[in-house]
């Protein structure tokens, strides 16, 4: 052959100029010289690439080199061996197996294997192996034509490696589903894949809006740091989260984009759920929170500025969710808030806190009076019709205000303030507005004290049950007592219900209260039972906050049971209006109490709200006429009127009458002379303690009567709430 070298080289290259990968032309261009030149004598040729990363020898094509070896890795990156020396030092080595110091290796080759690195620009990435001669030293120009070679083929294997990955590259690039965007160093965009095309054909935007306003540092500042800048930018309803990569050998900037829209609406919703509310879309209790917080931090700066908090809390709004169900409920709540929207018109935050309850923040707001003004706007706003369920319904609220100014020191406390107006507001019944004031704090601050005396009384035994007699109209004789709570304070001497039952109330202490009462009354009823006393029943009173704990009738069996006292001589009093607020679950309990034999009279009758169709369908043994109405007997024709009435109605409805606060002989005989039952007031007896009830019923002047025993509960009739039906 007398293939000159430049033809061999010509030859080379057009053999790249077919699209063969790497493996594929080291090995066609070994075959080359091989079979077409007489090149390579001694008829070896392999090629070696060291690998990215571990920069060790790879085999990539070997003809009669390795071909009998098992372990060609091992040979290829022991350190002494000429292989990894020339790849090393990038200097063209000569192989000899037979001077080899390594005898560990059980290869040997019989020919002189010449190793030339093959690099470029001086970095070398693989070696060129070839037994150039079959016996004989080779000739110095082949040895320079061999290096020739190598340059030639390290600089093909070098491009189609290059052209390779920049092949990948390009099919990962459009193949991507995510976004990707490759820019010249000065920002000039050079090329977009598919995906990016997509999103700007989708939104109709072009990439300056896809990519961060802030793009232009982005891309500057990864060209100096070398390293991965990201940022996040929000394009119509997308948000895409950038990575800027500068790549040195191409100095360009390809810049990686990753949708998190989806991430991005969670945690949306999830900041959106934790400042709305979920039923009317009003800003929730946190969302107010913060910015009664912001108002404060007005305040830092400008101490004369004053903004108001209004709570406003819907009133009696139980009994339409009693009445009506929970889904009518929500949508007259949806109503109240979408009032409250439009009476603001984004002017104030307008935010619903818990059940009933909303909040409105009025900003910049020194005018005590126009405070009153948005309070009753307010009022307006909400008072309209609401029909739900073919329903009316028309609420009012109770509205309590808070100001906050300098004084005020956190925004929960801003708020407590606020709920104590409410508070106050409602203890005056409906449609109220109250404005916090430090008096209210120093009364919530005594109440608390008072609170927690009573829990110490309640221990001690300082709490007493007085009994109040209850006598027969007709023969004066004492039938039972009103048991009523007394606090025997070691200082301020003998204190009666109206100081404390309501603080008991709010602090939840009426649940232990109430037990000790009745425990107490179980107890003395069992006493006059084992001293064989004239039989006579006791009532207790039992508030509101006790007749909404589920367990108050297991509470009170229990005790009745511990005590071994009879259930037929007790009465439960609850107020007209605990029974108006909740008729259905006061229509449970009562039926539940009468199941075990206590017995049950409406108190406080006529005060309350009830209609008289409730009135006829609950199954109540007594009825209290309240005191106010008898404090107007004879001579208050609308008294008389109200009193006459009641106790026919009664009549009717086979209940027993009880007459409160009688104080003078014409009212207990116009009493008498309309047949009422039964009298309980001042002009027969007071409150007492036990010991004083036990003589009373001993020595009479009145005597109970032995035969009013047990009134056998299976003639007593239950009136089911749902019908109609009369007695
Ligand atoms: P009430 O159930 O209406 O009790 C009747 C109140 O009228 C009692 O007041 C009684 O002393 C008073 N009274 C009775 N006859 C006359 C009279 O002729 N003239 C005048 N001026 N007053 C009369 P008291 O004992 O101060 O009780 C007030 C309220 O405290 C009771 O009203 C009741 O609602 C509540 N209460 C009393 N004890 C308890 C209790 O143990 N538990 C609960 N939850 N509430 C209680
Ligand atoms: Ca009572
Ligand atoms: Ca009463």
């Amino acid at each position: 052959m007398s293939n000159s070298i430049s033809e061999i080289t010509t030859s080379l290259l057009k053999l790249s100029l077919k699209d063969f990968s790497v493996k594929e032309y080291a090995h066609e261009s070994a075959q080359y010289l091989l079979k077409s030149t007489e090149f390579v004598e001694g008829g070896v040729i392999a090629i070696c690439l060291l690998k990215k990363g571990t920069r060790t020898l790879e085999l990539i094509t070997d003809i009669g080199l390795f071909e009998e070896s098992d372990n060609i890795d091992e040979i290829l990156n022991t350190s002494e061996c000429a292989f990894m020396t020339s790849a090393r030092r990038g200097e063209t080595t000569i192989l000899n197996c037979d001077g080899c110091p390594n005898k560990k290796c059980s290869w040997n080759t019989p020919k002189d294997i010449h190793v030339f690195p093959l690099k470029v620009q001086n970095s070398t990435f693989g070696i060129l192996c070839l037994a150039l001669s079959e016996d004989d030293s080779p000739s110095d120009k082949k040895l320079n034509d061999s290096k020739l070679l190598a340059d030639t083929l390290a600089e093909i294997i070098f491009n189609t490696i290059n052209h390779e990955r920049h092949k990948l590259l390009t099919y990962f690039a459009h193949e991507n589903p995510s976004p990707l965007i490759e820019c010249a160093a000065n920002g000039e965009i050079l090329y977009t894949n598919p995906a990016v095309k997509k999103i700007l054909w989708q939104q109709s935007i072009d990439i300056s809006e896809l990519l961060s306003v802030n793009h232009q540092d982005f891309l500057a500042n990864s060209i100096v740091s070398q390293l991965p800048e990201t940022v996040v930018s929000d394009s119509g309803e997308s948000s895409f989260l950038w990575s800027y990569q500068y790549v040195p050998e191409t100095d360009k900037v390809l810049i990686f984009g990753t949708d998190i829209s989806s991430q991005k609406r969670i945690e949306n919703q999830l900041a959106y759920d934790s400042m709305f509310d979920h039923l009317t879309g009003l800003p929730n209790r946190n969302h107010l929170l913060s910015q009664i917080r912001s108002e404060l931090s007005v305040i830092k700066k400008r101490n004369d500025y004053t903004f108001a908090l209004l709570l406003i809390n819907l009133d009696r709004f139980k009994t339409i969710i009693e009445s009506l169900g929970f889904t009518a409920g929500n949508s007259a709540l949806k109503t109240v808030a979408k009032r409250l929207a439009k009476w603001n018109n984004n002017d104030n935050l307008v935010a619903r806190l818990d059940g009933d309850e909303f909040a409105v923040i009025i900003e910049d707001m020194p005018n005590m009076s126009q405070i009153m003004d948005v309070a009753n706007a307010i009022k307006i706003a909400i008072s309209k019709d609401i029909i739900v369920k073919k329903h009316t319904i028309r609420l009012t609220e109770s509205i309590g205000i808070a100001i906050g100014n300098t004084n005020s020191k956190s925004a929960e406390e801003l708020l407590q303030n606020a709920s104590a107006a409410v508070y106050r507001a409602k203890r005056q019944g409906t449609n109220h507005t109250e404005v916090y004031d430090k008096e209210m704090h120093l009364n919530a601050l005594a109440r608390l004290r008072v609170s927690n005396e009573l829990n110490d009384a309640i221990d001690n035994g300082d709490l007493k049950v007085y009994y109040q007699p209850v006598f027969g109209l007709h023969d004066l004789r004492v039938r039972g007592f009103e048991a009523l709570a007394r606090w025997e304070h070691p200082v301020r001497g003998l204190i009666g219900p109206g100081s404390f039952i309501s603080i008991a109330e709010d602090s939840g202490l009426i649940h232990k209260l109430g037990k000790h009462v009745i425990k107490s009354i179980c107890a003395q009823l069992y006493k006059w039972q084992n001293d064989k006393l004239p039989l006579a029943w006791v009532s207790v009173n039992v508030s509101a906050h006790q007749f909404k704990l589920n367990h108050l009738v297991t509470d009170i069996i229990n005790i009745i049971t511990e005590e071994k006292a009879d259930p037929y001589r007790l009465f439960v009093e609850i107020t007209e209006g605990t029974a108006a607020e909740s008729p259905e679950r006061a229509f449970k309990m009562m039926v539940k109490l009468r199941e075990h034999g206590i017995r049950i009279a409406l108190d406080d009758f006529g005060t309350g709200y009830s209609s008289m169709s409730y009135l006829k369908r609950f199954p109540i043994d007594a009825l209290k006429i309240d005191k106010s109405f008898v404090d107007g007997l004879p001579e208050n024709q609308e008294d008389v009127a109200i009193v006459t009435s009641v106790i026919t109605m009664a009549q009717a409805l086979g209940m027993k009458v009880v007459a409160e606060g009688v104080e003078d002989e014409r009212q207990a005989m116009f009493l008498r002379a309309q047949n009422c039952d039964e009298v309980q007031g001042f002009l027969y007896g007071k409150p007492m303690p036990a010991i004083k009830a036990t003589a009373l019923l001993r020595n009479g002047p009145f005597q109970g009567k032995k035969s009013d025993s047990k009134i056998p509960i299976g003639k007593i009739k239950l009136k089911p709430l749902t019908s109609d039906h009369n007695e």
